[in-house]
């Protein structure tokens, strides 16, 4: 028999032609399978090591790759490359997720969506890593572990907890402006495409003159919003768990390309101790009315990842990757993750995840970083004999031109927030009194009743009377289905 010369060889991992790949070799046509059958034993381990840890948050996603135009100026605000000419383009790519939910939980849930942007600027990767929602559940990192533990399975049942959910945020209510937002209609769109991205935290830009503002990001979905009810959600769930990859994927293929545009609001620097509310408390939004969506340009997604595995789920967003003319703020989450996240990379990927191809810049890498495991670059400091800096060998050299600007702080170090007053429950009550029309409030109200289903009661008079404090009408409204839902339990029995 001869190869089909139409087809690629196959080869060992070594690259030794592979004479059959059908049988094992055995001692005899009875006999035992033989030790050197190595590729065999090969395969064996490879399948044993398929999987990499998944994500703690954010395992179930879904990606695709892009381009970023930008259609306004702003290079008043922020020296950053990508904003350099109207008209300029850049490469990138998207990654959209479930939080809680495992690699394999279904697609239609109710939940906060990963909205992640990897940039490939000309000056290096930048990475917006957000959500669908403007705001988070906590301003203060501290208690991100604790919160992310009530939303994965109790240690003893190995269930998700409805208990320990509204426990925690009945002693959290900073948390309720999200949980809003959560179970209104936001919180299930269709698919990926039909919904909005935030950069959430507030960064900060700075420009050629080295003036800086503080900025939040908005990505407006161009598909306009669309949701389900827990109902349409279930029903879709019988059918297929996969339901977004099936839509982003099939509409790409299909060259229905999902497009979002892209907005900031620009605070100037002196200004962030004049708002009511901390402008870096992740829990607040800064209103439109005071500070309005300034457009900067659009994304559209337009190629599918060959290979999921590579190029999806390998892919390592992080806060981390920040360019030149972006920078950070004092937000206390967004400090944090800056940590967190690349150390999750190094975890789950391995210390040089950077330079997986979907990680790796588009512009020339230098640096001293050493040796480690899977270092299959090399040195990349720009001179063999430069493996340590500084030197007179010819290697890569740092640029002043591109130093961030000093960060203005004040105060003392303290284990405190960052304002002694803090009003939680004005911006979910904007949101619940003036933005939601009756029809929406209505479907918050029996969203947030079937959440509460199976809670204890102590826990769920206690976040009840936060809700009465964003608006009384809005605790009313959660008593109301709640009523509503046990009638109906009693009628099915
Ligand atoms: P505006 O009245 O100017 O705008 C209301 C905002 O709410 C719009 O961005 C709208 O999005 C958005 N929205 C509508 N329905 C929902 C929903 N179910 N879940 C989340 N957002 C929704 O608002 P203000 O800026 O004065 O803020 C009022 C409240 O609106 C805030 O307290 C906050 O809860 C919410 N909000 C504010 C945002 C901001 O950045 N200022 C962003 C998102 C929400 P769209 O334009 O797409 O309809």
């Amino acid at each position: 028999m001869t190869q089909d010369s139409t087809r690629p060889r196959m080869t060992t991992t070594a690259g030794a032609p592979i004479a059959s790949n059908q049988h094992t070799e055995t001692a005899g046509d009875r006999g035992p399978v033989l030790m050197q059958d190595y590729q065999l034993l090969e395969k064996l381990a490879h399948q044993n090591r398929e999987r990499i840890p998944e994500r703690v948050v954010h395992a179930k996603g879904w990606g695709a790759f892009g381009t970023f135009t930008v259609t306004h100026d702003i290079t008043q605000y922020s020296c950053a490359s990508i904003f350099g000419q109207v008209g300029k383009t850049t490469p990138m790519l998207a990654r959209f997720s479930t939080v809680a939910g495992e690699m394999g939980a279904a697609d239609h849930e109710r939940d906060v969506r990963g909205f992640a942007l990897k940039f490939y600027t000309d000056e290096g990767n930048w990475d917006l890593v957000g959500n669908n929602t403007p705001v988070f559940f906590v301003r203060d990192p501290l208690k991100f572990p604790d919160f992310i533990h009530t939303q994965k399975r109790h240690p003893r049942t190995n269930l998700r907890s409805a208990t320990a959910m509204w426990d925690f945020w009945g002693q959290v209510p900073e948390a309720l402006h999200q949980v809003t937002i959560l179970m209104s209609d936001r919180g299930l769109p269709q698919d990926p495409t039909f919904m909005d991205g935030f950069g959430s935290h507030t960064y900060s830009f700075w420009n050629k003159d080295g003036e800086r503002f503080w900025v939040k990001f908005h990505f407006k979905t161009q598909q306009g919003h669309r949701f389900y009810t827990n109902g349409e959600a279930a029903e879709i769930i019988g059918h297929t768990r996969e339901g977004y990859q099936e839509a982003l994927f099939g509409k790409i293929e299909r060259g229905e390309f999902p497009r979002w545009t892209m907005y900031v609001q620009i605070m100037p620097e002196l200004d962030a101790e004049k708002t009511p509310y901390d402008p870096f408390d992740l829990t607040k939004v800064w209103p439109h009315g005071d500070f309005p969506l300034i457009e900067v340009g659009q994304f559209e997604l337009n190629r599918n990842a060959d290979n999921y595995f590579a190029q999806i789920e390998q892919a390592a967003f992080s806060p981390s990757n920040k360019v030149r003319g972006i920078g950070y703020s004092p937000d206390k989450m967004l400090q944090a993750r800056v940590f967190s996240y690349a150390d999750a990379h190094r975890y789950r990927l391995g210390t040089h995840y950077e330079h997986l191809p979907v990680n790796a810049p588009k512009c020339p890498v230098h640096y001293y970083h050493k040796d480690g495991q899977m270092n299959f670059f090399g040195q990349v400091t720009g001179s063999t004999d430069a493996y340590y800096e500084p030197n007179s060998r010819g290697g890569a050299t740092e640029d002043p031109s591109f130093a961030e600007p000093p960060l203005r702080l004040q105060g003392v170090a303290a284990r405190q927030p960052h304002r002694q007053v803090i009003d939680d429950y004005e911006q979910p009550r904007a949101l619940h009194d003036r933005v939601l029309n009756d029809e929406e409030r209505a479907r918050l109200y029996r969203n947030i009743a079937a959440a509460m289903e199976g809670a204890d009661e102590d826990v769920l008079e206690r976040v009840l009377v936060h809700f009465d404090r964003i608006s009384p009408a809005y605790g009313a409204g959660i008593r109301a289905a709640r009523a509503e839902k046990a009638d109906q339990s009693i009628a099915a029995e």
